[in-house]
Order: C-alpha cells, then structure tokens, then sequence
C-alpha cells in the first residue's frame, strides 16, 4: 500500500486556534500511526493578508504541540509557475474564459428581477455567465479566469472519492452536471494573485503526493471541485477526511479573528499540549 502523506496547509493570515490545533493534530496522528509522513504547507497565495510574523507563530505552536515535518515546506507563493501551468493545459482543453465582471456587475446580474433568485453554492452564488461567450485569446491584466463548468461536464463522467478514514471510510461520488447547476463557473485564478483556492490546493496536495486530505467540514462542499480538477488535470486524487469543528461555548465556530482562543493565549497561561488535546477531545 503507498505511504499515507497527510498536511496540514494553514494560510498565515492570524494566530492558529484549538480548531486548527485539532486539523493539525489529526492528520499528524493519522500519519503517525500508519508510519507515514505528515508535511506542513503554507498557503500565502494572498499575499496582502499574509504575514511573516504569523507564519514564525505557527511554526512556534505546532512545535509546541510536538508536531514534526520535513523542511523546507511548500509555499504556495513559490508555485505561480506550477498554478500557470495547470491553467495552460485546461486552457488547451478549451475548458477556460476570462471574466471581467466586478463584484458590483455581479450584483446586478444577479438581482435583475428575470433572474429570479440566484442560486447559492459552496463559492457563494451562481455566476450568471456573462463573459462566457469570451475566449482566453482576449484575456488580459484586468480578468479573472474562470472554469466553464457546464463544457467541463460534457468531458468528465461521475466524480468518486474516498470520505473518511479507518472503519468510517466511505464513497462519495458527485456529478459535474449537478456541479455546472449549483456551484457554476468557479474562479481558478483571480486577477490580482493569478491563481485561487481552488486550483493552488489541487495542484499543491498532488505535487506533495498528499493521499488523505484532513480538513475541517466547513471545506467539504469544495472537495467535488477538487475531484473535477483532479480529473480535468490528470492528478491522481486522494481520500478526504472533512472533521467536525471545534466550537466556542455559544456554538460558533472559531475564526482566526477570535483571539480569545488563540492557542498561544493558552500557552501564556500555563496549559500543556495535552491540555490543549484533552479540550478538543483527542
Ligand atoms: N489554507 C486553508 C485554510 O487555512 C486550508 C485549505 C485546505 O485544507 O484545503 O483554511
């Protein structure tokens, strides 16, 4: 059987938390106890949010928790060249547009009264598909560039994947038709960093040879469009294990911006890291 490769992939936009502790300490654990190799990847692909500063703090809480990795890690900031290639080859495939809708163009698709109600997907709501009839012969500095979900469809059949890990493991499968209806024409590269979420953490978990995806549940509408990807690019995909999120005592769940929860905040007071596990219930 391959090696389980597992990673833990924080942008470092803010201080890690108890969820990101739990996604950290999950796939660590898994790889460990399957004699495999847990990596650490940067995603700093928006670059204005991004801060060396968080990064140095990161690196100091997972050592902290004794988490270990390989260096020198991955950065996505290193990888425009890899991102641009992969749009090259779905480009070839005709499978590309530029767009050059702004938010408030958008807007106002979206709420012309013949439209109806916009339907809503994982990427918030459906593009109405204005700039689809464009080719990527026309692109420029001002476009984004989106996926035409609906022709991607038309070359892929059913999407299966691998939910879970251990006993709990089971099929998934997806349809592209569904996903050209509800999620739509998704951004693969946005103008101002030339890539997106999307296609970076696609391209990135492949390059890493990465076979189970551990991330919290808020990202699991997303993993169909990363099995599409997948498939469109020719990259192997891996199983995914989308965990529960760790909630603060109202129920919300934990953003970056809730300082309150920052790991390093129950570092000052003494606690240990398996304190900090005992809390998440690992
Ligand atoms: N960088 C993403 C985050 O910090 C995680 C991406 C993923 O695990 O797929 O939320």
């Amino acid at each position: 059987m391959a090696e389980l490769r597992t990673r833990f992939a924080p942008s470092p936009t803010g201080p890690l938390h108890l969820g990101h502790a739990f996604s950290a300490l999950t796939a660590f654990d898994l790889a460990q106890s399957a004699g495999g190799t847990f990596l650490l990847r940067i995603e700093d692909i928006d670059a204005p949010r991004c801060r060396p500063e968080w990064e140095a703090a990161i690196r100091a809480d997972l050592r902290w928790l004794g988490l270990t990795w390989p260096e020198p890690v991955m950065r996505q900031s290193d990888r425009l060249a890899a991102y641009g290639a992969a749009l090259d080859r779905l480009a070839a495939r005709g499978l590309l547009y530029p767009c050059r809708c702004t938010r408030g163009d958008l807007r106002a698709a979206l709420s012309a009264p013949q439209e109806g109600v916009p339907p809503a997907g994982p990427d918030g709501p459906v593009y109405p598909g204005t700039c689809r009839h464009r080719t990527m012969a026309g692109a420029g500095p001002q476009d984004a560039i989106r996926l035409d979900m609906a022709r991607a469809a038309q070359i892929t059949g059913p999407l299966h994947w691998t939910e879970g890990c251990g006993p709990l493991a089971g099929p998934r499968t997806a349809s592209p038709r569904d996903l050209a209806a509800e999620v739509g024409d998704v951004i693969l590269a946005r103008r101002d960093i030339g890539t997106s979420y999307h296609l970076a953490v696609t391209v990135d978990d492949a390059a890493q040879g990465i076979t189970l995806v551990v991330r919290g549940e808020d990202l699991a509408p997303a993993t169909a469009i990363h099995v599409l990807l997948q498939r469109l690019l020719g990259l192997p995909t891996p199983a995914y294990h989308h965990h529960r999120l760790i909630r603060d005592a109202a129920g919300k769940r934990l953003a970056k911006r809730d300082d309150a929860r920052a790991l390093s905040l129950f570092r000052a007071e003494g606690a240990s890291p398996d304190d900090i596990r005992r809390k998440i219930g690992l």
